[in-house]
């Protein structure tokens, strides 16, 4: 706003300079001119004067004329003498006026003029002389000859030059006056130029004074405006923020610096109500008397380190109402000194929220006991307090069987009791925390280290699980296996105490369930040997130290062919480790599924080789972990490796172990639904080992059941043998499944076998787990065997 009265400014002093400049030139000029015309009218004034002498002077000449003539024809006397008289007087005039005019004037050719004149008089009044003489002897006629002669023609001389005087002095005039009257129209024109400049100097600057007026009213007016604008604005924005301090939820309180209450809001006022003896009391008091946990001379230091504190009081007329006190310095130039805020914000709503949330994160909504995360933590709190106490590991017994055949409500149902159960057994709560850290595993910390209390409670656990559960299957009743860890004896870190008590319960699974175990040193050498074996196995991963040997099987009424089974060999630094030693170890490890891949790849890719052969093989038979079918991905590699390999899926048996299949698969297995649709075959590995029913098999569908060797093994001389082997072909075609014998050693287990309708057998008898070069072409023929 302010450049264009700048620019005008300059605009106006630069034209001031200009045209003053104008001004000062136009009066000198003026100044000088009107110089100029003084002398010029004193020149005037001159010639004036000079050209009324010559009129003088030749009025003087004609008057001598006259006199002459007078005298010349004058006889008297004292006429003639008085005639003389006058005509020296007139001589003596004229010579005083002509030398008068000669010392005024300046040019050559007046100056030369009057020389000649005055040498005329000169000349006439010697003349006049001899005239007088001769008047005066008488000698008129001479003296009027004379006259006529002489003195009259040097007389028209004379006169001759007077009128050239005249003529100039005329002339002189003239051009005086001319060159006064011009000075005069040039004065009067540098005066109007001056005039001229003087008037649009005032236009000007009036006109800079107009438009400096006219911005000066505008800015007035827009600045009006703005200030209008402005206030309501802020009268806008106060009104909204009264009717925000009048509505919002929280309390809200504006006090000074000395605590006293300047500014509150009905929420504040709604609390405050109920206080008595307000008067003068402060902010500070105020909020003493109505939280619990609120330190006004605390927070007023904290007040001098920083702007803003933030804490979580409990009202007292209320103590279910939480709040949050947010106080904070307010600091603007325009106030006059600091003011401090108070926000108190009702969050009861908030912790209910929040208490539930902690519920839902630290404990378990079936049994409402803590859970993983909680136990986690206080299991931490207590080895940092450093005080003996003792961990047990508890496991269900059996609690899939009941889970997967009475439903899951029935499986919440038997949970919940038994949390019941634990808890009624664990009374004291500041000395004992109960968990379920998931599924049917629960743990117990118990700051006790007496081995006969921490036994009678262990089989406490142990009958009263035992009685929770009516029995439907007696070889299904629900119980518990317990490991039990002391810290810090067998553990000073949480995992290595867990691991232990684990450890621990997973061997009283191991001597017949039902039970619990110590942990002691011999299992921690075998939980080393396990670490060591863990090394081993990753090692042997990366080493790929593994690879696969097929033993054939064989139709058993005809004696060919009918597919073989894959199995897995390791051999490290020359020696074998049996499959059986190592597959449970890399399914603790989580292994398994990095194995399983690799067994996959290499017996389907063998196939595939096998395939291009004149006699192709009909079948292959892998083992796979229940640990493989039930973690991500595994009928996606499934498909992956049919296509890469391009196998018909019905040339695929996948081996599946009774025992884990029936601790660990639910009858909706979707992986193992998935593959059987894509045409795989599904065969139960170790049959009559798991206490499976046959029910419960035809449930999952499968292809063949795969009798266990311990059964094949004592066939021909052991009675109770051959009537399970009987009782598992019979039913196992009554429903409809092939049932192949595994072990088949003896030529006597083979015509048992055969006898009894087994479809398919396998075993050394027939054909030994081979290699793929050492495996005889021969033997993929459909040839009967040299029996
Ligand atoms: P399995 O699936 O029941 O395999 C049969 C086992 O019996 C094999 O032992 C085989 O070598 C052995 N065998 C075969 N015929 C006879 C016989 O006439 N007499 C005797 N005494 N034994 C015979 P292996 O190879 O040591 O395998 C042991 C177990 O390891 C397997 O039992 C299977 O459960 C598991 N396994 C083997 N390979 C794999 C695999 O690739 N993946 C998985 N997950 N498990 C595997
Ligand atoms: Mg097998
Ligand atoms: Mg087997």
């Amino acid at each position: 706003m302010n450049t264009p009265i700048k620019k005008s400014h300059y605009f106006v002093l630069s034209s001031y300079l200009i045209i003053g400049l104008l001004m000062i030139v136009a009066s000198l000029f003026s100044s000088h001119l009107e110089r100029e015309l003084q002398f010029a009218k004193q020149q005037l004034d001159q010639t004036v004067k000079l050209k009324s002498q010559v009129e003088n002077l030749y009025q003087h000449a004609r008057n001598r004329s006259v006199i002459l003539f007078r005298l010349v024809n004058s006889r008297d006397l004292f006429d003639i003498d008085e005639l003389n008289l006058k005509l020296s007087a007139e001589a003596s005039a004229m010579i005083l006026l002509a030398e008068n005019i000669q010392g005024h004037t300046q040019t050559e050719t007046t100056k030369r003029l009057i020389n000649n004149l005055l040498d005329e008089f000169r000349f006439n009044y010697q003349k006049q002389a001899q005239v007088v003489k001769l008047v005066l002897e008488g000698e008129h006629e001479l003296a009027s000859s004379l006259l006529v002669f002489d003195t009259l023609p040097a007389q028209e001389g004379a006169l001759a030059m007077f009128r050239q005087l005249q003529a100039y002095y005329d002339i002189q005039f003239q051009q005086q006056n001319a060159h006064i009257s011009d000075t005069i129209s040039l004065i009067k024109k540098y005066w109007s130029i001056g005039l001229a400049a003087f008037l649009i100097l005032l236009l000007i600057a009036g006109k800079a004074t107009y438009d400096r007026l006219r911005k000066t009213d505008e800015i007035q007016q827009s600045f009006q405006q703005q200030l209008t604008e402005k206030v309501n604005q802020r009268t806008q924005e106060l009104v909204l923020d009264s009717g925000i301090l009048h509505n919002i939820n929280e309390a809200v309180v504006i006090a000074d610096q000395q605590g006293l209450v300047i500014k509150t809001n009905p929420p504040y006022d709604q609390l405050i109500n109920a206080l008595e003896k307000l008067e003068n009391n402060t902010i500070w008091q105020q909020l003493e008397q109505l939280f619990y946990g609120f330190n006004a001379l605390k927070t007023q230091q904290l007040m001098t380190q920083q702007n803003l504190i933030r804490q979580e009081v409990l009202l007292k007329s209320n103590e279910e109402q939480h709040y949050l006190v947010d106080i904070f310095v307010i600091e603007n130039s325009q106030l006059n000194q600091q003011y401090l805020g108070f926000l108190l914000t009702d969050i009861s709503h908030f912790k209910a929220t929040q208490n539930e949330l902690e519920a839902l994160a630290n404990y378990d909504n079936v049994t409402s006991l803590a859970n993983r995360h909680l136990f986690q933590n206080t299991l931490q709190s207590w080895i940092k307090d450093n005080k003996n106490f003792t961990v047990f590991f508890i496991d269900l017994d059996n609690f899939k069987w009941i889970n997967d055949t009475q439903g899951h409500e029935e499986g919440d149902r038997v949970l919940e009791q038994v949390a019941q159960l634990l808890t009624r057994l664990l009374p004291d709560s500041a000395n004992n925390l109960v968990a379920r850290l998931g599924g049917d595993e629960f743990s117990i910390l118990y700051r006790e280290t007496d081995e006969l209390k921490i036994a009678n409670l262990a089989n406490e656990m142990i009958t009263g699980v035992k009685q929770l559960y009516q029995v439907i299957n007696p070889s299904k009743t629900l119980g518990c296996s317990i490991g039990i860890a002391h810290y810090p004896k067998d553990g000073t870190n949480r995992e290595d105490l867990m691991r232990h008590a684990d450890y621990a319960m997973y061997k009283a699974k191991e001597q017949g369930k039902n039970r619990y175990c110590l942990f002691s040193d011999e299992m921690n050498e075998q939980i080393h040997y396990l670490y060591d074996s863990e090394i081993k196995l990753h090692r042997a991963l990366e080493k790929q130290e593994f690879y696969l040997v097929y033993q054939l099987q064989y139709r058993l009424d005809t004696l060919s062919v009918s597919g073989a089974e894959a199995l897995i060999r390791w051999e490290s630094a020359g020696h074998f480790i049996s499959p059986a030693e190592f597959i449970p170890l890399a399914e603790k490890f989580g292994l398994i599924q990095s194995i399983g891949r690799y067994v996959l790849q290499a017996a389907l890719a063998q196939l595939a080789t096998w395939n291009h052969q004149a006699h192709p093989l009909p079948r292959i038979a892998i083992n796979v972990s229940t640990a493989q079918l039930n973690g991500d991905g595994f009928v996606d590699a499934v498909e992956q490796a049919l296509t890469d390999y391009q196998i018909n899926p019905n040339q695929l048996e996948l081996e599946i172990t009774e025992g884990l299949l029936m601790d660990h698969l639910s009858e909706d297995n979707k992986a193992l639904h998935k593959l059987q649709q894509r045409g795989l075959e599904i065969a139960i590995d170790d049959f009559g080992t798991g206490y499976s029913s046959l029910a419960y098999i035809k449930h999952l569908n499968v292809d063949r059941i795969k009798i266990d060797q311990s059964f094949v093994r004592d066939l021909d001389y052991n009675a109770e043998s051959y009537s399970i082997v009987k009782t598992i072909i019979s039913m196992g075609h009554s429903l409809g499944l092939k049932v192949i014998a595994e072990g088949i050693e003896t030529l006597e287990q083979l015509a048992i076998l055969r006898e009894l309708g087994c479809d398919e057998g396998q075993g050394y008898l027939l054909a030994r787990p081979l290699k793929p070069h050492d495996l005889s072409f021969d033997a993929l023929k459909p040839s009967q065997l040299n029996l």
